[in-house]
């Protein structure tokens, strides 16, 4: 044990649903992944390189409440697929990158859009809107060799029982190989990681006391009070 001047901060653990828990390393986000959601942000949907920025390994958040943040009246919802990993590299292959991945979750990358509008169009970065606390809700692992690799299936969320986004895995613009792929060249990738792979079409805010459901088949559901 290392002589430390304070005590370690938490490593921040997420659930496997069939017992134990994943230790979280870094949290990556890809942006603009399915076209519809491309499209109604404003953006050409045509395959570009794709963009990541991070959240903070313990923005996520397993409790299924959501505190509606400071500094903003634009909380917006987004459901992603996360994608965790249980070894990385620098460089790997889309044929290899597969072989990396420990297991999925339903996540929300919830995000101030009014702040990240306004850092938008500053050209500063989003972290003010993105990456504060609490802004990934997240429900349990899944193990890949339970689940299959998901690149097809519906990804919903719903509002209150209200439909507000829906779209596919099979849209998804860059590939969970891919991204894991492009990712390992800019970062050296590791057990731990967790990559949330882009939101669909449909995001829109959110106030006190909505109940947002997520959902993928392979996945079920997962539930997010707002409070
Ligand atoms: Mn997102």
């Amino acid at each position: 044990m290392p002589d430390y001047v304070i005590s370690p901060p938490p490593v921040t653990a997420l659930p496997v649903a069939t017992g134990g828990v994943f230790p979280v390393r870094r949290v990556y986000c890809i942006g603009r992944n399915y076209a519809a959601h491309a499209i109604e942000m404003g953006h050409d949907p045509d395959r570009e390189a794709p963009f990541f920025f991070q959240k903070n390994p313990d923005n996520l958040d397993t409790s299924g409440t959501f505190p509606y943040p400071p500094h903003t009246r634009d909380v917006h919802h987004e459901v992603e697929l996360s994608v965790v990993l249980k070894s990385g590299g620098k460089n790997i292959s889309v044929d290899h990158a597969m072989d990396h991945v420990y297991g999925y979750a339903l996540s929300l990358d919830m995000t101030r859009r009014d702040l990240q509008g306004q850092m938008k169009k500053a050209g500063r970065p989003w972290e003010i809107g993105k990456a504060f606390e609490r802004s990934a809700p997240i429900g349990p692992i899944h193990k890949a060799e339970n689940v299959g690799d998901l690149n097809a299936g519906a990804i919903t969320l719903k509002v209150n029982g209200d439909l507000r986004q829906e779209g596919d895995l099979a849209q998804l613009i860059w590939k969970t190989p891919e991204m894991i792929s492009y990712l390992s060249e800019y970062f050296e990738l590791a057990a731990g990681d967790v990559i949330m792979t882009g939101t669909p079409s449909g995001v829109g805010p959110v106030v006190k006391g909505d109940v947002m459901d997520i959902a993928t088949p392979a996945l079920g559901t997962h539930r997010v009070t707002v409070v």
